[in-house]
C-alpha cells in the first residue's frame, strides 16, 4: 500500500526545465590546467593547508586537514605542483575572500573517473567496527553533496531511528542526482544501508520526485537486487522546495521539525544520494571525494548535460566541455536558479557541495519592474514553506529591528526565493532576509569576540589582584618572622645580661 503523504504548507510548481540535461549519461569533463580548492568549509570554518608553494602532490594526497568538526578534509584530484595558496573571492559574498589552494596540474592525466594512484584501503561495510567506517568517511573527506557542505561524519556520529536518503532534486534545470541515481542506483541503496548500519535507524527511505520516473525504476531494480526489505523508496510530489529538508521530513514523517530545532531533534536524518554514493565508496574502494557530478544547463549552454567533474575545477572549463556559451547567454548562476549564487564571471571553483552551473538565457530574467510598496496582500505568506510571516520579516528587517526579526522567524527562512515570485510589488524579500542573516552573525560574531576579550580583561585583573594580594601576604609574613627574631634577640640578650650581672 502506498505511504500517505504530508505536503508541506506553500510552495510553488515551477517548470522544470529538467530533460535537457538528462537526456545523455554523465560525461568526465577534462582535468583543467589549473585547479582551484576553496580551503573554506561549512560555517566559515578554514581547513589549514598541509601543502606549500612549489610542493608535488599525487593523485588522491590529502592536502589540508580540519582539526574542528564544521569542515572536511581537502584531497588532490590530481597529480600537480602547488602555484599557491592565496585569498580568492567566494560566490554569492562579494567582497569577502578565502584562501584557496591553487594546484598547476601535470600534463597527460585522465579526467576525473580514475580512483586516485592513492586509495585508500578497503573496508568491509558489514563488518567493520562502526568507529571505524566513521573515521573513514571522516578521512575521505565526505562531506553534504546537496549544497549544505556539512561534514558527513559528524552528522553521522549521533544515531537516529530514521534515516532519509534525499534524491528529491527540486531545484528546476538541476539533474545532477537524477542522473547519478540512474547510472548508480546499486551504489545508492548500498550506501543507504551502510548510513542506517552507521546510525542505527530503523527505517530508511530513500525518496525521488514522482517526475523523476527513470531514476524511480532503477531505484526499485536496485532494491530487488540488494534484497533491502527495510529501505522504502518514497516518491514525493514534485513541488519547489520538496528538497528542502524539512519540507521532505514533513512530507514523509508529518512531522515538523521545531522552530529553532534540527531534524535529530525528531530522531531524523537527511543525506543527499550523491553523499551517501560518496561514502560508500570512500569505504569499499577507498576513494577520497575528489570530484562530483554537476548539471550544465540552461539556455545559455550549447550542449547541456552531467559532468564528473574534478573538485577545484573552474566553471568556466565546465562550460568549455559543454561546448561554451551561446549568443543567449545572459547570466551565470552556480547552484539553481532559485538558490544559487548569480556569479560575476566564470573563474570560480567548483566544490564539493556545487550542484550545477545554469546558464540563464535574456529570456529568462524578470523584468526589471521598480519596486512597490507592500501592499499587505499576504501572497508571500501563502507560499513561504516555512510557515513565516515574509511581510513580517521585511517590516522587522526594514525598521533595523533585526533582534525582533530573529523572533519572528528570521533564520528559519530557508532562502527559497518563492516569496519573491509571489510578490506583485516585485519586493526582493528573500534579498533583504538573506542580508539581515549576514548582519545578525556579523554582529554575534563580533559581539562574542568582545565578550571574550572582556573575559580576557576581567581574567587579567582578577590575576593581578591575586598577584597583588599575595605579594601582601608574603611580605607580612616576612614582617612578622624578622619582628619574631628581634624579640628572640632581645630575650638572649636579656639572658646575657642576668648572668653577667652580679
Ligand atoms: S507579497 Fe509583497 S506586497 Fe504582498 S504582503 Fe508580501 S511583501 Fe507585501
Ligand atoms: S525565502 Fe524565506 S520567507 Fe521567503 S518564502 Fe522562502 S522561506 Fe519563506
Amino acid at each position: 500500500m502506498a505511504r500517505r503523504l504530508h505536503p508541506f504548507h506553500g510552495g510553488l510548481s515551477l517548470p522544470t526545465h529538467k530533460h535537457e540535461a538528462t537526456a545523455d549519461a554523465i560525461q568526465p569533463c577534462p582535468l583543467p590546467g589549473t585547479l582551484v580548492l576553496s580551503l573554506l568549509q561549512h560555517a566559515g570554518a578554514l581547513a589549514e593547508p598541509l601543502v606549500q608553494a612549489g610542493d608535488e602532490v599525487v593523485a588522491g594526497q590529502c592536502i589540508a586537514r580540519v582539526s574542528h568538526q564544521r569542515g572536511a578534509h581537502l584531497h588532490a584530484p590530481a597529480a600537480g605542483r602547488v602555484r599557491s595558496v592565496e585569498p580568492r573571492p567566494l560566490p554569492g559574498m562579494a567582497g569577502i575572500a578565502a584562501p584557496h589552494i591553487v594546484l598547476d596540474l601535470d600534463d597527460g592525466q585522465a579526467a576525473p573517473t580514475p580512483l586516485p594512484s592513492r586509495p585508500l584501503p578497503a573496508l568491509d561495510p558489514w563488518t567493520a567496527p562502526r568507529q571505524a567506517l566513521l573515521e573513514r568517511i571522516r578521512e575521505a573527506g565526505v562531506a553534504g553533496m546537496g549544497g549544505a557542505g556539512f561534514p558527513t561524519a559528524e552528522k553521522l556520529a549521533v544515531p537516529r531511528s530514521v534515516l532519509v536518503i534525499n534524491g528529491a532534486e527540486c531545484e528546476p534545470y538541476v539533474a545532477c542526482d537524477d542522473r547519478l541515481i540512474r547510472e548508480n542506483a546499486v551504489r545508492v541503496v548500498q550506501g543507504s544501508r551502510l548510513l542506517q548500519r552507521i546510525v542505527g535507524a530503523e527505517h530508511v527511505f530513500i525518496a525521488v520526485e514522482d517526475c523523476m520516473g527513470e531514476a524511480a525504476a532503477a531505484l526499485r531494480e536496485a532494491l530487488d537486487q540488494v534484497q533491502a526489505p527495510d529501505l522504502e523508496l518514497a516518491l514525493v510530489p514534485s513541488r519547489y522546495p520538496q528538497g528542502g529538508e524539512r519540507q521532505l521530513i514533513q512530507t514523509l514523517t508529518g512531522r515538523e521539525v521545531p522552530r529553532d530545532g534540527l531534524p535529530r531533534d525528531l530522531g531524523v536524518l537527511v543525506h543527499n544520494v550523491a553523499t551517501a554514493v560518496a561514502a560508500w565508496r570512500a569505504v569499499t574502494e577507498g576513494t577520497p571525494l575528489c570530484s562530483r557530478v554537476v548539471t550544465v544547463t540552461g539556455p545559455g549552454v550549447a550542449r547541456p548535460g552531467n559532468f564528473e567533474v574534478a573538485i577545484g575545477t573552474p566553471v568556466a572549463d565546465l562550460v568549455e566541455a559543454a561546448g561554451g556559451y551561446t549568443p543567449r547567454a545572459a547570466r551565470l548562476v552556480l547552484g539553481g536558479p532559485m538558490m544559487g549564487h548569480a556569479l560575476p564571471d566564470d573563474s570560480f571553483p567548483i566544490t564539493k557541495s556545487s550542484l550545477a552551473v545554469v546558464v540563464l538565457g535574456v529570456e529568462n530574467l524578470r523584468a526589471t519592474a521598480p519596486e512597490l510598496p507592500c501592499i499587505r496582500c499576504g501572497e508571500c505568506a501563502s507560499v513561504c514553506p516555512a510557515r513565516l510571516l515574509p511581510q513580517q520579516l521585511l517590516w522587522d528587517v526594514r525598521a533595523g529591528a533585526l533582534d525582533r526579526g530573529r523572533e519572528d522567524g528570521l533564520f528559519d527562512c530557508i532562502e527559497c526565493g518563492c516569496c519573491d515570485l509571489a510578490c506583485p510589488s516585485q519586493i526582493p524579500l528573500t534579498q533583504h532576509f538573506r542580508h539581515a542573516k549576514t548582519a545578525l552573525r556579523e554582529a554575534e560574531r563580533e559581539g562574542a569576540e568582545a565578550r571574550a576579550a572582556r573575559e580576557r580583561h576581567d581574567a587579567r585583573e582578577a590575576r593581578m589582584r591575586r598577584l597583588e594580594a599575595q605579594q601582601a601576604e608574603r611580605a607580612a609574613a616576612r614582617k612578622t618572622a624578622l619582628s619574631s627574631s628581634d624579640a628572640v634577640k632581645a630575650a638572649i640578650e636579656r639572658a646575657r645580661a642576668r648572668k653577667s650581672d652580679p
